[in-house]
């Protein structure tokens, strides 16, 4: 399935204006999941079209010219004992306003993001476009799960002057994801592109971060490699995170190792779970500044974390020619025990002892 685009029937529309945001959920065309999957490419891709497409939103606006937007990405997993449930939902509620804040925008208020989240993926699962546990993805400790992927998101109104946009909408959709990363290796390699600058918007969600990250690893893909590392802009020395996930090093003394979050790096809100988890196995978990020579010679095993990627293993770093291969090149076992534990706790294999998760039917 991929991170392929197939919306589901339902979106979520807010618009600010005169200081308030005016609500509504749109049910788009749509059949039963069942005739859907019965339809022609060419049926399919008519009723996807019509789905997507507004013709009562702007096309000339702050986003569409100057990249002023922000995004979320969230996941409701099937869980074991049925149902859906969102990881940590409130932790991106309040990323989405501190994104839109940092982009001068009005923020969406919190509590209307975790109703309009809830209440976007049930109204489309009471109509039936859901996913349901399969046990099998317990084999391969939920790298093959699928789950619901929510993506928050704003829209300018219409502009052309360069200006900030005051009236933005907040938007949802929901479409159905498989395993982020598809590639045949675990490979990753650092880019000498600069993904984000001092005093720039690197610590939030905004759009116009994934240009440079988006054309840096669609080059690591063209070479070989699964992910591109991106390295700070000042001294090009020290790790910052991937493309669209965040990174760790467990190193050979013991340390876990993850850079300290600045103006440059997206907390992720897995890279804080997974720095938690780690600290309740009694590993050494340091936030710090860890440089690319360091990470290459003393790391026995690397993993980037984020929502989409989830915690994805990687084998091999490559730098200036250099190859460093972590442990033999195999998954590490520090990387599947972490692993395990989030998905576990994700898909309700295991008991959600931190009270993460929110059962949304
Ligand atoms: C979204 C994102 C992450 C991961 O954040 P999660 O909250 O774990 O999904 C990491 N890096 C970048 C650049 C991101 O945009």
């Amino acid at each position: 399935m991929g991170f392929a685009l197939n919306l589901y029937p339902f979106t979520y529309r807010a618009k600010f204006a005169n200081g308030t945001w005016t609500e509504e959920y749109l049910e788009k065309p749509h059949g039963t999941p069942e005739s859907e999957a019965a339809m022609s490419a060419e049926e399919r891709g008519k009723i996807e079209n019509a789905r997507n497409c507004h013709d009562d939103m702007p096309l000339v606006n702050y986003t569409s010219q100057y990249g002023l937007s922000c995004f979320e990405g969230l996941k409701a997993m099937p869980q074991k004992n049925g149902g859906l449930a969102i990881f940590r939902l409130d932790q991106n509620a309040a990323r989405f306003a501190r994104s839109m804040k940092g982009l001068l925008m009005p923020p969406f208020p919190e509590d209307l993001f975790i109703k309009a989240v809830l209440e976007t993926v049930k109204r489309n699962a009471d109509l039936g476009f859901t996913l349901q546990y399969n046990p099998e993805w317990e084999k391969d400790s939920f790298m093959s799960a699928s789950s619901v992927y929510i993506r928050p998101f704003t829209m300018a109104e219409g502009g052309i002057g360069v200006n900030i946009s005051k009236e933005p909408w907040a938007i949802v959709i929901c479409t159905p994801v498989g395993s982020y990363f598809s590639a045949k290796n675990f490979d990753a390699i650092v880019t000498d592109r600069i993904r984000a600058t001092p005093k720039g918007t690197g610590w939030i969600k905004a759009c116009s971060n994934y240009v440079i990250s988006t054309i840096a690893k669609h080059e690591a893909l063209e070479a070989g490699y699964m992910e591109c590392v991106f390295l700070d802009a000042t001294h090009r020395k020290y790790i910052e995170e991937g493309s669209s996930c965040n990174i760790f090093f467990y190193l050979k003394s013991g340390e876990l190792v993850t850079p300290e979050l600045g103006d440059t790096i997206l907390p992720g809100i897995t890279r804080a779970s997974m720095i938690e988890l780690a600290r309740d196995r009694g590993i050494k978990v340091s936030e710090r500044q860890i440089a690319i020579e360091e990470a290459m010679a003393e790391a026995k095993e690397c993993f980037v974390t984020g929502t989409a990627a989830g915690a994805t293993p990687i084998n091999s770093l490559t730098w200036q020619g250099k190859k460093a291969i972590f442990n033999d090149g195999k998954v590490g076992e520090l990387t599947s025990e972490l692993r395990n534990t989030i998905k576990g706790i994700q898909y309700g294999a295991l008991p959600d002892t931190k009270g993460w998760m929110t059962k949304v039917c």
